[in-house]
């Protein structure tokens, strides 16, 4: 379960931004690629624990789930990779590359405002 690890960093890292920024941290977005295979309920369950007696305790997460992209080998366009037809939406060619799934990544962390 990657979840709980996942979730010990992202609570450190908020931790540690709202002690600089001397501040209550209310809600945090992460984003992360499909491929990651994210349970959401099970990363927020595991936020929830860690967080609990913290400051990150009220934190609501948004986690936003990355498409995979391809790049054709045709005509090397990069493109979003629909897995219902997967082919390149510019010239049709089914011949393509998966590119690296994107990392998981915190992309914001909202603070309360006084
Ligand atoms: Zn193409």
């Amino acid at each position: 379960m990657h979840e709980m690890m996942v979730a010990q960093n992202l609570v450190a890292t908020i931790l540690a931004e709202a002690s600089k920024h001397n501040a209550k941290p209310i809600g945090a977005k992460i984003s992360c690629g499909k491929l990651y295979a994210i349970n959401n309920e099970a990363l927020c369950f595991a936020f929830e624990a860690i967080a609990k007696g913290t400051v990150c305790e009220d934190v609501k997460l948004e986690i936003e789930h990355k498409p995979i992209r391809g790049q054709c080998k045709n005509c090397s366009q990069n493109f979003e990779v629909e897995f219902s037809s997967p082919r390149c939406p510019k010239c049709g060619s089914e011949d393509f590359e998966l590119l690296p799934d994107a990392p998981l990544m915190l992309e914001e962390i909202e603070f309360e405002t006084e």
